[in-house]
This record gives C-alpha cells, sequence and structure tokens, in this order.
C-alpha cells in the first residue's frame, strides 16, 4: 500500500481531446517555468533612422525549457493570455526590463529606452499604474527610459486616466501592431500617446508593393501631424530600411538592425552605439 501511495495521481478524462490534454501540460509547464525562473528577456535594438545608433530595445520573452531549448514567444504566449499567467509573466517581464536598463546605465554605457509589451489583462488592471510606479522606484529607473507597447486592442480594453498616469510620470507609450486594429482617426487624435509602431505586415512587403510603401507614408503623415513618433518593426533588409528612411520613418526594429539577443550579447551593441 506505501508504494501505492506514492504514485502520483493523474485523472485522465475520455472527453479531453489530444489538444486539450496537450494543452493542460503545457498550462502546468507555464506555471512551473514562471515559478522556477526560467523566463528570459532578449533585447532587440531600435535605431535612429538617421544617425544609426541605437536609440532604444525591445525587450521580449524567451524560455528557456529544461528540455526544449530557448523558445519565443508563439507557441506559449496565446495561452498565457488565456489562462491569465500574462498578468505575473508580464510584470516579471516589466521589473527585469527596469532593473536591466538601470543596470546598463549604471555601467556607464549610453542611456537607451527599453520598451517592454503590456498585454490587455495587465493594462485594464486597477492596480497597473501603481506595478508600474513600483517598478520604476524598485529599479530605480528614471520613467522616460522605459517605454511601454500597447495594441490598439489592449488600449480599448483600458482607461484614457491610464495612459494619462503613465505618461504623467514621464513614461513613453506607444501603439504596437499599429494598423492592424480600430484605428479610427478621431480616437487616436484624443489618445495620450508618443508612437505608433507601424505593423510588420506593412513593412515586410514595401519593396516590391508601392501600396504598402503607401500604407506606411499614410500612417507616417498621420504620427507627425499628431506630434507622434514612428517606428516600423520587421525591416529586414537595406532596400527596406532606406525606403523608411526617405519617407522619415523615426526608429527602426528589425533583423537588418539586429535580432533579439540575450543581455550578454546586448551589451556589446550598446558599447558600440551601433547595430549595424
Ligand atoms: P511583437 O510585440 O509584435 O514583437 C515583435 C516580434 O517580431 C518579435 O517576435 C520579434 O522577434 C519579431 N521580429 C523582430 N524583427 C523581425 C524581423 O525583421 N522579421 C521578422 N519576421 N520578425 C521580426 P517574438 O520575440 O517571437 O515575440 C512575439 C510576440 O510575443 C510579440 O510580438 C509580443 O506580442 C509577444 N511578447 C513577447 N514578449 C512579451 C511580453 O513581455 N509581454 C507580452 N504581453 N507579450 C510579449
Ligand atoms: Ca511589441
Ligand atoms: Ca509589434
Ligand atoms: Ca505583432
Amino acid at each position: 500500500e506505501a508504494k501505492e501511495s506514492r504514485m502520483p495521481i493523474r485523472v485522465f478524462s475520455p472527453h479531453l481531446g489530444a489538444a486539450a490534454g496537450r494543452r493542460r501540460v503545457l498550462e502546468t509547464d507555464l506555471r512551473r517555468a514562471l515559478a522556477n525562473h526560467e523566463f528570459l528577456l532578449a533585447y532587440q535594438p531600435k535605431v535612429d533612422a538617421g544617425s544609426r545608433r541605437i536609440v532604444g530595445a525591445e525587450a521580449l520573452i524567451r524560455w528557456q525549457h529544461p528540455e526544449k531549448g530557448l523558445l519565443s514567444p508563439a507557441g506559449y504566449i496565446h495561452l498565457a493570455e488565456e489562462i491569465q499567467l500574462i498578468v505575473p509573466l508580464g510584470e516579471w517581464a516589466l521589473r527585469a526590463a527596469c532593473f536591466q536598463n538601470k543596470l546598463w546605465q549604471d555601467a556607464g554605457l549610453p542611456p537607451i529606452q527599453v520598451a517592454v509589451n503590456v498585454s490587455a489583462h495587465q493594462f485594464k488592471r486597477e492596480d497597473f499604474v501603481e506595478t508600474v510606479q513600483r517598478a520604476l522606484d524598485d529599479s530605480g529607473l528614471e520613467a522616460r527610459y522605459l517605454e511601454l507597447e500597447i495594441t490598439e486592442g489592449a488600449l480599448l480594453q483600458g482607461s484614457h486616466d491610464v495612459l494619462h498616469a503613465l505618461r504623467g510620470m514621464g513614461i513613453v507609450l506607444a501603439i504596437d501592431d499599429f494598423g492592424t486594429g480600430y484605428s479610427n482617426l478621431s480616437y487616436l487624435k484624443d489618445l495620450p500617446v508618443d508612437k505608433l509602431k507601424i505593423d510588420q505586415s506593412f513593412i515586410r512587403d514595401i519593396v516590391r508593393d508601392p501600396s504598402d510603401a503607401a500604407v506606411a507614408q499614410a500612417i507616417i503623415n498621420v504620427a507627425k501631424s499628431l506630434r507622434m513618433k514612428v517606428v516600423a518593426e520587421g525591416v529586414e533588409d537595406r532596400q527596406t530600411f532606406d525606403i523608411l528612411e526617405g519617407l522619415h520613418c523615426d526608429e527602426i526594429q528589425g533583423y537588418y538592425c539586429g535580432r533579439p539577443q540575450l543581455p550578454d550579447e546586448f551589451i556589446q551593441l550598446l558599447r558600440q552605439g551601433f547595430a549595424m
């Protein structure tokens, strides 16, 4: 009997399909991973289009899985959202990015803005502003070196008061994946945000597709007339970079300027000041 009681108890429901079973395994694995500190942040440089200097970096979650190696978010971020694990995971990312950026500054490296992705579940919480303030206080990072990337969809779920509060603190606010959501111009003009990030889908074929170039141009014009900065993401080659520079896009992010990298490698780029 003693032997039996040590056996792990597993309940398999015949009603659960294979996909649901895999999902449950992943869910358990994700919760364990957060508790076991298996998540890391990779940093991808954002380059000033004119000077080509590194002016910022986007912090992107990676999972150092004990068996599967370093995993990008595609396979698990959706589930993390669904089970709202994105709230503690996102808070971890926010704090880790603030501490990392302060560490680089304290090491004498040129100061940059580190951008952190914020999910709708985080943004609509009542304690979100406090959580951000605490991350800044605890790390000692000045607010102007923190940028928050929020999708249009997430923005719709939170309040303008929250945006005003964050901006009042001095944090830089960017709309992520711009152009894919509810880009209603009268809505946009009242939003207290500093930057628009043109979605990759409009950038990818800009060299070959004149209508994509027209969309990018239109977004840049809208941003300028609202006194916002514009970032393009997903820039993979020199021609795309040159086109965007010609359109007066402010900042460029993409494999052409540098892949997301773990801090040990990213610090080398920061030392040089240039990624490309
Ligand atoms: P995103 O916020 O749109 O981030 C940009 C994604 O594009 C990243 O994928 C980045 O590695 C990838 N990328 C950058 N440059 C290029 C390029 O030149 N070409 C191509 N094809 N892709 C490029 P990644 O790291 O796999 O992240 C995927 C998504 O996961 C992110 O999309 C974001 O929505 C989510 N995510 C990552 N970290 C966090 C986080 O801390 N919190 C939240 N809520 N979401 C996160
Ligand atoms: Ca982003
Ligand atoms: Ca994006
Ligand atoms: Ca995206």
